[in-house]
């Protein structure tokens, strides 16, 4: 099939190069010229494992390609995927500019049959508003020419197993209102051999925003839980572990820590609440949600303060930028949030991530970047665990008890055995875990 997806990010790019070695015939545009001129160079602006491989095998075989001249795009394709984002506004709301200027674009560039389909993340009724703006921008003479379908097909991969995630997805969305979009989508998704779902367009919408916000509440959940372990001497983890092995209720994201960031759980459930209450419904449950993710942020930098005093003109050595590992996206990682809020007491702060100091440089203005673990330890009154890299599960901690100002380590991760920690004589303090004491 010839598609076109336009916005070439994280989503667009996966699922371009990914589309593109299911077979099919993949342009990926975006309006941004470097990103675009650093793709045909096979420079991948993201890191993301396996991605540059894939992109690389396709382009040389000449089933994807990259431009910047979305129109043309536009033109060559009978599918368009429209990826681009879909960031929060001061009010909580989606920011569905970009959409709706990739919804005009295509209706004046329309030469054929278009299936139109929403990758983004989008609020209930964004297809409706989609399939209105292209209808009153499609020019007169192609009214009645033209034909064309709106579809919603939510993206749930994984950044840092984005790749695996899309080739083998747990579900496929579609949500479609007609018979030749739903033929299309199962004909392209045909060689995924996984359970299709075919709702409507505002279910499939519903669905994305549903399932970002529950996974949401399960890390709110077990940040409450964490609180109470905390406060009566149990260990969050054992609890975890305890809840987790019980099928209804499953193991995964219920690590409790310094809570969720990223660029879909905190947009994606600012987005839910505003459009639940623009709908009549309050939604109660994620504002809470979102209050306890918030105060986990604040949990640690006062947990750090608890262990050190006075912050002003301390050494504090963070480990993990993004938002969670084998990812170099910094988009509300908390860990920004706590270094901000560190800095903002007068500590002075080191910090290394495996893959996105790169990207850290320009949004960590004060911040030492270190060129490892060893580099930021050294001479730290304590260590910060923000992301639970695999390379910071195991460290030396002889030759870190040695370099460190104080042996402090406070994990908001809870990647390391308490027990380990205070044997090899550091002062651990964890999160919902009070071993320390
Ligand atoms: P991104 O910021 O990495 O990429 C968006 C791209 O769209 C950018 O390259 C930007 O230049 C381009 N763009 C914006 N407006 C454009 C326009 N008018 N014409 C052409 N290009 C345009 O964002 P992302 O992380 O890929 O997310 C895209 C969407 O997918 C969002 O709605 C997001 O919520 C959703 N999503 C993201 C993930 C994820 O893990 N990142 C997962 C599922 C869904």
């Amino acid at each position: 099939m010839n598609i076109t997806i336009i916005g070439t990010g994280y989503v667009g790019l996966v699922t371009g190069a990914c589309l593109a070695d299911l077979g099919n015939k993949v342009t990926c545009a975006d309006n941004d010229k470097t990103k675009i001129a650093a793709l045909k160079k096979m420079i991948i602006p993201i890191y993301e494992p396996g991605l540059e491989d894939v992109v690389r095998r396709n382009a040389r075989e000449k089933r994807l390609n990259f431009t910047s001249d979305v129109k043309e795009a536009i033109k060559k394709a009978e599918i368009i995927f429209i990826a681009v984002g879909t960031p929060s506004l001061d009010n909580g709301e989606a920011d569905l500019t970009g959409v709706e200027n990739v919804a005009k674009t295509i209706a004046q560039n329309m030469n054929g049959y278009k299936l139109i389909v929403e990758k983004s993340t989008v609020p209930v009724e964004t297809g409706s508003w989609v399939e209105h703006t292209i209808r009153v921008n499609l020019p007169k003479s192609k009214k009645a020419k033209f034909k064309f379908d709106v579809a919603s097909n939510p993206e749930f991969l994984r950044e840092g197993q984005a790749i695996n995630d899309f080739m083998n997805p747990d579900r496929i969305v579609i949500g479609v209102e007609s018979e030749t979009a739903k033929n299309l989508l199962l004909e392209l998704y045909r060689p995924l051999n996984t359970t299709i779902i075919v709702t409507d367009i505002k279910s499939a919408e519903i669905i994305k925003h549903a399932s970002n916000s529950f996974l949401a509440v399960k890390i709110s959940f077990i940040n409450a839980i964490s609180r109470v372990c905390e406060s009566t001497g149990a260990d969050v983890v054992k609890v975890a572990e305890g809840m987790g092995l019980d099928k209804r209720i499953g193991r995964a994201f219920l690590d409790a820590g310094i809570g969720y960031g990223g660029s879909c759980f905190p947009k994606d459930l600012d987005a839910f609440i505003t459009i639940a209450k623009k709908n009549g419904y309050d939604f109660q449950l994620l504002k809470a949600t979102r209050d306890v993710n918030d105060s986990q942020k604040k949990l640690l930098v006062k947990k750090i303060k608890d262990a050190l005093w006075l912050l002003k003109d301390k050494q504090i050595g963070v480990l993990g930028l993004s938002f969670k590992p084998n990812t170099d996206d910094l988009r509300s990682a908390p860990a920004i949030e706590i270094i901000k809020q560190l800095q903002a007491e007068g500590a002075k702060i080191k910090a290394f991530d495996p893959q996105s100091m790169d990207k850290a440089k320009n949004i960590l203005p004060g911040v030492k970047l270190c060129k490892d673990v060893y580099e930021t330890a050294r001479n730290s009154d304590c260590l910060v665990i923000a992301t639970e890299w695999n390379e910071f599960k195991k460290l030396d901690l002889r030759a870190l008890k040695k370099i460190m100002l104080q042996p402090i380590i406070v994990d908001g991760r809870n990647i390391y055995d308490p027990k380990e920690m205070l044997n090899s004589g550091f002062r651990y303090i964890g999160i919902g875990r009070t071993l320390e004491k």
